[in-house]
């Protein structure tokens, strides 16, 4: 037998409404911020990925599906989603028309990591970004929107973490402080972190090694280090956050994992999940869109992790809506009633109404079993007697209650239920 690729995981049919649930939550928040969607190729140059999410990343030095194609060029499945609409917003010259940009993507991403609960090698994202805006205002409603978006799924069990990391000028400032603050620790610290010192210590602040973590605790705090302009926009951004009613608090260690990040970071945090407890992070990336070689644009978003979601809602018991079976079950006893049975069913079906019918040759009893099992809301029984009256029973599942019907008025009668709910 062939199995499943280490850290990727099937969505069972079974399972598939818990996702519509999650996208579909995803398409309306977006849809009530006027973001549209963007989908962009699953894989792109690697190139994208180097400069767009930053070779001191972990992403970029150790989690990306790289290889060559037929071609012998250096192809990356996407890692995350931001890089992609970056190059996409160059490319089509979005940047010319009205700004802001608001977009937002479902997307799989792809990062060779050591899989855990929360921690896939495949795993998707639900991701918004908003190009041509520098002002805190739309720090604040990509924070919003993400917010209003964990509340619409029914999640409370989140802490949404911000902080602010500054523009190029203070984090120069802050670097050469954390660097000295660090240096006498240097042989307490994992090896990475003994990297990341020279190429760029503000990431060890994210180390997630418990050693490290101890040693950050008392670390300067890069909100010290704001440059006067940074400073305003982080309060402007804690002021708009508090007017909309949003609890929030400040986190001086989060950095954010890649490299783009420029003044407002955030997070939104569960304990319930373990230690892959942030769902969903975000913050501005000024530099981004230069970076990959268009105009200066500033940009905001986030991005939410799906699984880590439903590993939330599971874990903390948020409800989903129950996956529903049909609305009509057709059941037949001999072959001119199951044909009966399939004409009324492909009526129904032709008017927008669920309904299924045997095609497994099961007894009348087994297909009312069957019905029940697969959660139809009602059953319709036809013999030869139903055939020679022209009448039937509308069987609801739910307290067996039974009415009756011509055959020909089935369709009517479902569309009048459809209609009432
Ligand atoms: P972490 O610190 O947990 O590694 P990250 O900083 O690498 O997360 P981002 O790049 O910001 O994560 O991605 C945004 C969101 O995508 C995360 O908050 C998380 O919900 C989800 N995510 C990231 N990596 C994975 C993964 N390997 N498996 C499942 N979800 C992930
Ligand atoms: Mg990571």
């Amino acid at each position: 037998m062939i199995n499943i690729p280490k850290g990727t995981k099937d969505v069972l049919p079974r399972e598939a409404y818990k996702w519509h649930y999650i996208e579909d939550a995803a398409r309306k928040t977006a849809e009530l911020y006027n973001m549209k969607e963007i989908r962009t190729p699953v894989f792109e140059h690697t190139e994208l990925f180097l400069r767009g999410v930053g070779d001191t990343t972990d992403i970029v030095n150790k989690e990306m599906y790289t290889f060559k194609d037929k071609g012998d060029r250096s192809i990356t499945l996407k890692p995350e989603g931001t890089a992609g609409a970056a190059r996409s917003f160059i490319e089509n010259g979005m940047g010319g028309g009205v700004l802001p940009v608001k977009m937002y993507y479902i997307t799989p991403a792809f990062r060779y990591e050591r899989p855990q609960a929360g921690r896939l090698r495949e795993f998707h994202q639900f991701g918004v970004e908003v190009y041509g805006s520098a002002a805190p205002d739309a720090d604040a409603e990509v924070i919003f929107a993400a917010a209003s978006f964990l509340k619409k799924l029914g999640i409370k069990d989140v802490k949404l973490n911000i902080n602010s990391i500054g523009c190029k000028t203070c984090r120069a400032r802050y670097n050469a402080a954390l660097k000295a603050y660090l240096q006498p620790h240097l042989g307490e610290m994992c090896p990475t972190c003994r990297e990341r010192f020279d190429k760029n210590p503000l990431r060890i602040l994210d180390c997630k090694e418990e050693g490290c973590k101890k040693i950050t605790h008392d670390a300067p705090r890069i909100l010290d280090y704001l440059c006067d302009d940074c400073s305003e926009h982080f309060k402007k951004v804690q002021q708009l956050l508090t007017a909309g009613g949003l609890e929030f608090n400040i986190d001086p260690n989060i950095v954010r994992g890649l490299d783009y990040y420029t003044r407002t970071v955030f997070e939104f945090v569960s304990e319930s999940i373990g230690a892959q407890g942030t769902v969903c992070g975000g913050g501005r990336y000024d530099g981004l869109i230069e970076e990959l070689g268009g105009n200066h644009t500033p940009a905001v978003g986030f991005a939410a992790g799906i699984e880590r979601l439903i590993l939330l809602m599971e874990n903390t018991g948020v409800a989903f809506p129950e996956d529903c079976g049909p609305e009509v079950f057709v059941a037949g006893m001999d072959d001119d009633s199951r044909l009966a049975a399939f004409k009324v069913v492909c009526k129904l079906r032709e008017e927008g109404i669920s309904a299924e019918c045997d095609h497994m040759g099961k007894s009348i009893k087994a297909q009312f079993k069957y019905a029940d099992k697969i959660g139809a809301k009602y059953v319709i029984a036809l013999g030869c007697n139903e055939l020679e009256s022209g009448e039937c029973n509308i069987k609801c599942m739910a307290d067996g209650a039974t009415s009756p019907v011509k055959i020909c008025d089935i369709c009517a009668c479902f569309k009048n239920k459809m209609s009432e709910k």
